[in-house]
Protein backbone atom coordinates (compact mmCIF):
# COMPACT_ATOMS: atom_id res chain seq x y z
CA UNK A 1 0.00 0.00 0.00
CA UNK A 2 1.33 3.27 -1.23
CA UNK A 3 1.01 5.24 2.60
CA UNK A 4 1.33 9.11 1.91
CA UNK A 5 -1.02 8.12 -1.10
CA UNK A 6 -3.23 7.35 1.40
CA UNK A 7 -2.85 9.82 3.67
CA UNK A 8 -3.19 12.77 1.02
CA UNK A 9 -6.09 10.93 -0.30
CA UNK A 10 -7.65 11.14 3.45
CA UNK A 11 -6.84 14.65 4.07
CA UNK A 12 -8.27 16.08 0.43
CA UNK A 13 -11.21 13.80 1.06
CA UNK A 14 -11.51 15.10 4.53
CA UNK A 15 -11.56 18.78 3.30
CA UNK A 16 -13.60 18.05 0.17
CA UNK A 17 -16.33 20.35 1.39
CA UNK A 18 -14.21 22.90 2.65
CA UNK A 19 -12.95 23.02 -0.92
CA UNK A 20 -16.21 23.57 -2.72
CA UNK A 21 -17.28 26.45 -0.23
CA UNK A 22 -13.64 28.30 -0.96
CA UNK A 23 -14.41 27.43 -5.11
CA UNK A 24 -18.12 28.87 -5.45
CA UNK A 25 -17.13 31.81 -3.27
CA UNK A 26 -14.56 32.65 -5.84
CA UNK A 27 -16.70 31.89 -8.87
CA UNK A 28 -19.21 34.05 -6.97
CA UNK A 29 -16.97 36.70 -7.35
CA UNK A 30 -14.78 37.07 -10.28
CA UNK A 31 -12.18 39.54 -10.67
CA UNK A 32 -10.98 41.06 -14.07
CA UNK A 33 -7.25 40.84 -14.97
CA UNK A 34 -5.10 43.01 -12.46
CA UNK A 35 -8.39 43.91 -10.77
CA UNK A 36 -8.03 41.27 -8.16
CA UNK A 37 -8.37 43.02 -5.24
CA UNK A 38 -11.25 41.41 -3.72
CA UNK A 39 -9.87 37.53 -4.38
CA UNK A 40 -6.22 38.61 -2.73
CA UNK A 41 -8.36 39.93 0.33
CA UNK A 42 -10.13 36.54 0.32
CA UNK A 43 -7.28 34.33 0.37
CA UNK A 44 -5.29 36.18 2.35
CA UNK A 45 -7.85 35.53 4.93
CA UNK A 46 -7.65 32.43 4.46
CA UNK A 47 -4.32 31.91 4.60
CA UNK A 48 -4.04 34.08 7.96
CA UNK A 49 -6.92 30.98 9.24
CA UNK A 50 -4.81 28.62 8.24
CA UNK A 51 -1.49 30.03 10.06
CA UNK A 52 0.58 30.16 6.49
CA UNK A 53 2.94 32.80 5.75
CA UNK A 54 2.66 35.29 3.07
CA UNK A 55 3.97 38.13 1.20
CA UNK A 56 1.28 40.10 -0.61
CA UNK A 57 1.26 42.87 -3.24
CA UNK A 58 3.40 41.11 -5.98
CA UNK A 59 1.80 42.43 -9.43
CA UNK A 60 -0.43 43.94 -7.45
CA UNK A 61 -2.55 41.70 -5.90
CA UNK A 62 -0.69 38.59 -6.17
CA UNK A 63 0.78 36.56 -3.32
CA UNK A 64 3.72 34.26 -2.30
CA UNK A 65 4.58 32.53 0.37
CA UNK A 66 6.77 29.84 2.12
CA UNK A 67 5.74 26.52 3.98
CA UNK A 68 8.45 24.74 5.66
CA UNK A 69 8.50 20.99 5.60
CA UNK A 70 9.26 18.96 8.69
CA UNK A 71 11.99 17.70 7.85
CA UNK A 72 15.27 20.03 6.73
CA UNK A 73 16.49 20.36 3.66
CA UNK A 74 17.55 22.59 1.04
CA UNK A 75 14.75 21.64 -1.41
CA UNK A 76 12.14 24.27 -2.52
CA UNK A 77 9.63 23.25 -4.99
CA UNK A 78 6.99 25.78 -6.32
CA UNK A 79 3.26 26.15 -7.39
CA UNK A 80 0.92 28.69 -8.63
CA UNK A 81 -2.21 29.19 -9.11
CA UNK A 82 -3.69 31.93 -11.07
CA UNK A 83 -6.39 34.31 -10.22
CA UNK A 84 -8.48 36.22 -13.25
CA UNK A 85 -11.74 35.86 -14.49
CA UNK A 86 -12.42 36.85 -17.79
CA UNK A 87 -15.19 39.63 -19.76
CA UNK A 88 -18.00 36.96 -20.14
CA UNK A 89 -21.57 36.90 -18.77
CA UNK A 90 -21.84 33.34 -17.38
CA UNK A 91 -24.63 31.48 -18.72
CA UNK A 92 -24.97 28.67 -15.96
CA UNK A 93 -27.77 28.43 -13.49
CA UNK A 94 -26.12 27.13 -11.00
CA UNK A 95 -26.43 28.79 -7.06
CA UNK A 96 -22.72 29.80 -7.39
CA UNK A 97 -23.08 31.72 -10.47
CA UNK A 98 -21.04 35.01 -10.60
CA UNK A 99 -22.17 38.30 -8.93
CA UNK A 100 -20.25 40.41 -11.03
CA UNK A 101 -22.27 40.84 -14.02
CA UNK A 102 -20.07 40.73 -17.60
CA UNK A 103 -16.74 38.81 -15.35
CA UNK A 104 -17.20 35.16 -15.24
CA UNK A 105 -14.18 32.27 -14.00
CA UNK A 106 -14.50 30.62 -17.41
CA UNK A 107 -10.78 29.50 -17.26
CA UNK A 108 -10.87 27.73 -14.55
CA UNK A 109 -8.90 29.81 -12.13
CA UNK A 110 -11.15 29.65 -9.51
CA UNK A 111 -10.03 25.91 -9.50
CA UNK A 112 -6.58 26.78 -9.56
CA UNK A 113 -6.56 28.95 -6.81
CA UNK A 114 -8.73 25.83 -4.84
CA UNK A 115 -6.23 23.75 -5.94
CA UNK A 116 -2.95 25.21 -4.26
CA UNK A 117 -5.03 26.39 -1.02
CA UNK A 118 -6.22 22.54 -0.94
CA UNK A 119 -2.73 21.93 -1.60
CA UNK A 120 -1.39 24.05 1.26
CA UNK A 121 -3.50 22.71 3.91
CA UNK A 122 -2.64 19.11 3.24
CA UNK A 123 1.10 20.20 3.21
CA UNK A 124 0.83 21.45 6.32
CA UNK A 125 -1.20 18.59 7.67
CA UNK A 126 1.46 16.40 6.55
CA UNK A 127 4.35 18.38 7.31
CA UNK A 128 6.33 15.55 8.88
CA UNK A 129 6.21 13.57 5.83
CA UNK A 130 8.13 15.83 3.65
CA UNK A 131 11.37 18.12 3.33
CA UNK A 132 12.48 21.14 2.22
CA UNK A 133 10.42 24.20 1.46
CA UNK A 134 7.15 24.70 -0.41
CA UNK A 135 6.64 28.21 -2.35
CA UNK A 136 3.49 29.72 -3.14
CA UNK A 137 2.18 32.07 -5.92
CA UNK A 138 -0.92 33.55 -6.48
CA UNK A 139 -0.93 35.12 -9.52
CA UNK A 140 -2.54 37.82 -11.20
CA UNK A 141 -3.39 38.70 -15.03
CA UNK A 142 -2.86 35.70 -16.73
CA UNK A 143 -5.50 36.49 -19.18
CA UNK A 144 -4.31 39.94 -20.40
CA UNK A 145 -0.77 40.97 -21.76
CA UNK A 146 1.42 41.76 -20.29
CA UNK A 147 0.45 39.25 -17.95
CA UNK A 148 1.42 38.61 -14.28
CA UNK A 149 3.73 36.13 -14.34
CA UNK A 150 6.45 38.22 -15.47
CA UNK A 151 5.82 41.34 -12.91
CA UNK A 152 5.86 38.64 -10.38
CA UNK A 153 9.49 37.14 -11.53
CA UNK A 154 10.98 41.03 -11.82
CA UNK A 155 9.34 41.66 -8.48
CA UNK A 156 11.39 38.93 -6.90
CA UNK A 157 8.56 36.23 -6.44
CA UNK A 158 11.40 33.42 -7.55
CA UNK A 159 13.90 35.10 -5.41
CA UNK A 160 15.16 33.95 -1.85
CA UNK A 161 14.54 31.40 -2.26
CA UNK A 162 15.04 30.05 -5.64
CA UNK A 163 13.24 27.42 -6.26
CA UNK A 164 14.39 23.57 -7.81
CA UNK A 165 11.20 23.56 -10.27
CA UNK A 166 7.42 25.37 -10.34
CA UNK A 167 4.68 23.26 -11.13
CA UNK A 168 1.31 25.41 -12.52
CA UNK A 169 -1.73 22.96 -13.32
CA UNK A 170 -4.57 23.81 -15.30
CA UNK A 171 -8.16 22.47 -15.65
CA UNK A 172 -8.82 20.33 -18.53
CA UNK A 173 -12.84 20.29 -20.29
CA UNK A 174 -13.19 16.80 -21.53
CA UNK A 175 -11.36 14.87 -19.36
CA UNK A 176 -12.55 12.79 -16.62
CA UNK A 177 -11.82 13.69 -12.80
CA UNK A 178 -8.86 11.00 -11.94
CA UNK A 179 -7.02 11.81 -14.96
CA UNK A 180 -3.84 14.31 -15.34
CA UNK A 181 -2.97 15.08 -18.73
CA UNK A 182 0.78 15.83 -19.76
CA UNK A 183 3.29 16.68 -22.29
CA UNK A 184 6.87 16.60 -22.45
CA UNK A 185 9.30 19.54 -24.46
CA UNK A 186 6.98 22.41 -26.47
CA UNK A 187 3.65 22.42 -24.74
CA UNK A 188 1.99 25.59 -25.45
CA UNK A 189 2.64 28.34 -28.41
CA UNK A 190 3.73 31.76 -28.19
CA UNK A 191 1.04 34.66 -28.59
CA UNK A 192 1.77 37.59 -30.60
CA UNK A 193 -0.95 40.18 -31.03
CA UNK A 194 -1.20 41.99 -34.50
CA UNK A 195 -2.36 45.49 -34.76
CA UNK A 196 -2.26 47.04 -38.56
CA UNK A 197 -3.93 49.95 -39.51
CA UNK A 198 -4.20 50.07 -43.76
CA UNK A 199 -4.82 53.94 -45.20
CA UNK A 200 -6.58 54.15 -48.25
CA UNK A 201 -8.14 56.96 -50.05
CA UNK A 202 -11.62 57.00 -49.50
CA UNK A 203 -14.75 58.49 -52.12
CA UNK A 204 -17.57 56.77 -54.50
CA UNK A 205 -17.55 53.00 -54.63
CA UNK A 206 -18.66 53.84 -58.47
CA UNK A 207 -15.35 55.38 -59.08
CA UNK A 208 -12.27 53.54 -57.67
CA UNK A 209 -10.18 54.22 -59.90
CA UNK A 210 -10.17 58.05 -58.12
CA UNK A 211 -9.49 56.18 -54.77
CA UNK A 212 -7.29 53.58 -53.17
CA UNK A 213 -9.58 50.91 -51.74
CA UNK A 214 -8.24 49.94 -48.08
CA UNK A 215 -10.61 46.67 -48.61
CA UNK A 216 -9.31 45.31 -51.47
CA UNK A 217 -5.52 45.98 -49.79
CA UNK A 218 -6.88 44.33 -46.71
CA UNK A 219 -8.32 41.00 -48.58
CA UNK A 220 -4.57 40.91 -50.51
CA UNK A 221 -3.04 41.18 -47.78
CA UNK A 222 -4.46 38.79 -45.52
CA UNK A 223 -4.27 36.01 -47.91
CA UNK A 224 -0.39 36.87 -48.70
CA UNK A 225 -0.14 36.97 -44.59
CA UNK A 226 -1.22 32.94 -45.20
CA UNK A 227 1.56 32.51 -47.55
CA UNK A 228 4.26 33.26 -44.79
CA UNK A 229 2.80 29.98 -42.98
CA UNK A 230 2.01 27.67 -46.00
CA UNK A 231 4.56 28.62 -48.47
CA UNK A 232 7.54 30.03 -46.40
CA UNK A 233 7.47 28.25 -43.11
CA UNK A 234 9.14 24.51 -42.83
CA UNK A 235 5.85 22.42 -43.09
CA UNK A 236 7.24 20.81 -39.59
CA UNK A 237 6.90 23.95 -37.59
CA UNK A 238 4.40 24.56 -36.04
CA UNK A 239 2.42 27.99 -36.19
CA UNK A 240 -0.82 29.79 -37.25
CA UNK A 241 -1.34 33.35 -37.88
CA UNK A 242 -4.93 34.46 -37.41
CA UNK A 243 -6.47 37.54 -38.86
CA UNK A 244 -9.81 37.75 -36.01
CA UNK A 245 -11.18 41.20 -36.61
CA UNK A 246 -11.13 43.26 -39.98
CA UNK A 247 -12.89 46.57 -39.84
CA UNK A 248 -13.54 49.89 -41.33
CA UNK A 249 -14.66 53.54 -39.47
CA UNK A 250 -16.27 54.13 -42.68
CA UNK A 251 -17.69 52.36 -45.71
CA UNK A 252 -21.16 51.76 -47.16
CA UNK A 253 -22.86 50.17 -50.22
CA UNK A 254 -21.61 53.29 -52.31
CA UNK A 255 -18.50 54.36 -50.38
CA UNK A 256 -15.08 53.23 -50.54
CA UNK A 257 -13.97 54.21 -47.11
CA UNK A 258 -10.85 55.46 -46.49
CA UNK A 259 -9.04 53.08 -43.65
CA UNK A 260 -9.35 49.65 -42.74
CA UNK A 261 -8.08 47.93 -39.49
CA UNK A 262 -6.85 44.55 -38.87
CA UNK A 263 -6.24 42.58 -35.78
CA UNK A 264 -4.70 38.81 -35.29
CA UNK A 265 -2.74 36.69 -33.86
CA UNK A 266 0.45 34.97 -34.39
CA UNK A 267 1.43 31.39 -32.43
CA UNK A 268 4.58 29.25 -32.99
CA UNK A 269 6.58 27.53 -30.75
CA UNK A 270 10.69 28.56 -31.61
CA UNK A 271 11.85 31.74 -30.75
CA UNK A 272 14.21 31.63 -33.64
CA UNK A 273 11.31 32.04 -36.15
CA UNK A 274 9.23 34.07 -33.95
CA UNK A 275 11.60 36.55 -34.28
CA UNK A 276 12.09 36.01 -37.98
CA UNK A 277 8.01 36.23 -38.49
CA UNK A 278 7.92 39.69 -36.78
CA UNK A 279 10.05 41.08 -39.50
CA UNK A 280 8.60 39.24 -42.61
CA UNK A 281 5.02 40.16 -41.26
CA UNK A 282 5.79 44.32 -41.53
CA UNK A 283 8.18 43.31 -44.93
CA UNK A 284 4.86 41.68 -46.40
CA UNK A 285 2.32 44.20 -45.10
CA UNK A 286 4.08 47.39 -45.97
CA UNK A 287 5.33 45.78 -49.42
CA UNK A 288 1.50 45.17 -50.14
CA UNK A 289 0.35 48.71 -48.82
CA UNK A 290 3.05 50.18 -51.07
CA UNK A 291 2.31 48.76 -54.33
CA UNK A 292 -0.94 49.62 -53.80
CA UNK A 293 -0.40 53.01 -53.36
CA UNK A 294 -1.78 52.64 -49.45
CA UNK A 295 0.20 53.39 -46.57
CA UNK A 296 0.45 50.77 -43.59
CA UNK A 297 0.62 51.50 -39.86
CA UNK A 298 1.16 48.52 -37.61
CA UNK A 299 2.14 46.72 -34.11
CA UNK A 300 3.27 44.09 -33.38
CA UNK A 301 2.66 43.10 -29.48
CA UNK A 302 4.71 40.46 -27.79
CA UNK A 303 2.98 38.33 -26.09
CA UNK A 304 3.95 34.74 -23.82
CA UNK A 305 6.96 33.29 -24.85
CA UNK A 306 5.92 29.46 -26.28
CA UNK A 307 5.37 27.09 -22.78
CA UNK A 308 8.40 24.13 -22.29
CA UNK A 309 7.84 21.12 -20.32
CA UNK A 310 11.09 20.05 -18.73
CA UNK A 311 11.22 16.18 -19.60
CA UNK A 312 12.42 15.22 -16.27
CA UNK A 313 9.74 16.48 -14.57
CA UNK A 314 7.36 15.47 -16.57
CA UNK A 315 8.46 11.39 -16.07
CA UNK A 316 8.54 12.59 -12.51
CA UNK A 317 5.08 13.53 -12.80
CA UNK A 318 3.92 10.38 -14.83
CA UNK A 319 5.34 8.38 -11.54
CA UNK A 320 3.38 10.29 -9.30
CA UNK A 321 0.52 10.35 -11.12
CA UNK A 322 0.65 6.85 -11.95
CA UNK A 323 0.53 6.58 -8.19
CA UNK A 324 -1.96 9.16 -7.23
CA UNK A 325 -4.63 8.26 -9.70
CA UNK A 326 -3.68 4.87 -10.97
CA UNK A 327 -2.44 3.95 -14.49
CA UNK A 328 -5.47 5.33 -16.35
CA UNK A 329 -5.15 8.16 -14.91
CA UNK A 330 -2.38 9.42 -16.89
CA UNK A 331 -2.89 11.03 -20.30
CA UNK A 332 -0.35 12.11 -23.12
CA UNK A 333 -2.13 15.14 -24.49
CA UNK A 334 -1.30 16.61 -27.61
CA UNK A 335 0.98 20.10 -27.42
CA UNK A 336 -1.54 23.24 -28.50
CA UNK A 337 -1.50 26.61 -29.98
CA UNK A 338 -3.00 27.93 -27.09
CA UNK A 339 -0.39 30.07 -24.80
CA UNK A 340 0.12 31.35 -21.20
CA UNK A 341 2.38 33.02 -19.08
CA UNK A 342 2.82 30.45 -17.04
CA UNK A 343 5.78 30.04 -19.80
CA UNK A 344 7.85 32.87 -18.36
CA UNK A 345 8.62 30.72 -15.17
CA UNK A 346 10.38 28.27 -17.07
CA UNK A 347 12.70 30.61 -18.13
CA UNK A 348 14.19 30.69 -14.69
CA UNK A 349 13.95 27.38 -13.31
CA UNK A 350 12.89 24.00 -14.75
CA UNK A 351 8.91 23.84 -14.97
CA UNK A 352 6.13 21.63 -15.96
CA UNK A 353 2.64 22.41 -16.34
CA UNK A 354 -0.34 19.76 -16.48
CA UNK A 355 -3.77 19.51 -17.10
CA UNK A 356 -6.09 18.24 -15.11
CA UNK A 357 -9.59 16.56 -15.79
CA UNK A 358 -12.27 18.27 -14.58
CA UNK A 359 -15.35 15.64 -16.04
CA UNK A 360 -17.32 18.41 -17.91
CA UNK A 361 -16.91 18.80 -21.69
CA UNK A 362 -17.94 22.48 -21.91
CA UNK A 363 -14.65 24.69 -23.55
CA UNK A 364 -12.87 26.88 -21.25
CA UNK A 365 -13.70 30.79 -21.67
CA UNK A 366 -17.24 29.72 -22.50
CA UNK A 367 -20.14 31.44 -21.00
CA UNK A 368 -21.11 27.94 -19.90
CA UNK A 369 -18.02 26.09 -18.83
CA UNK A 370 -18.24 24.63 -15.59
CA UNK A 371 -16.71 21.45 -13.71
CA UNK A 372 -17.72 18.54 -11.46
CA UNK A 373 -16.49 19.47 -8.18
CA UNK A 374 -14.98 16.12 -7.33
CA UNK A 375 -12.28 17.31 -9.30
CA UNK A 376 -11.69 20.29 -6.35
CA UNK A 377 -10.05 17.38 -4.24
CA UNK A 378 -8.59 15.29 -6.46
CA UNK A 379 -6.15 18.46 -7.51
CA UNK A 380 -5.70 19.68 -4.55
CA UNK A 381 -4.56 15.55 -3.58
CA UNK A 382 -2.24 15.63 -6.58
CA UNK A 383 -0.90 18.76 -6.11
CA UNK A 384 0.13 18.09 -2.34
CA UNK A 385 2.25 14.98 -3.59
CA UNK A 386 4.03 16.91 -6.21
CA UNK A 387 4.71 18.90 -3.66
CA UNK A 388 6.67 17.02 -1.52
CA UNK A 389 7.80 14.24 -4.04
CA UNK A 390 8.48 15.69 -7.50
ZN1 LIG B 1 -7.89 31.37 -20.24
ZN1 LIG C 1 -6.40 29.71 -17.91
Amino acid sequence: MDKIVERIRQKASDISEQLVAWRRFLHQHPELSFEEAATSTYIQGLLNECGIPYRSGFARHGIVGLLSGGISSPRVIALRADMDALPIQEENECSYVSRNAGVMHACGHDVHMTWLLGALVILQDLREEWSGKVKFLFQPGEERLPGGASAMIAEGALEDPVPDCIIGQHVQPGMPVGVVGLREGMFMASGDELYLTIRGKGGHAAMPHLCVDPIVVAAELVLALQKLISREKDPFVPAVLTIGRMTSPGGATNVIPSEVQLEGTFRCMDEDYRKSMHKRILEMASGICQANGATLEMRIESGYPALYNDPALVQRCRELGTRYFGGEGVSEIPARMTSEDFAWYGHKVPSVFCRTGIGKNESVHHPRFDVDETCLAAGAGWLALLAMRI
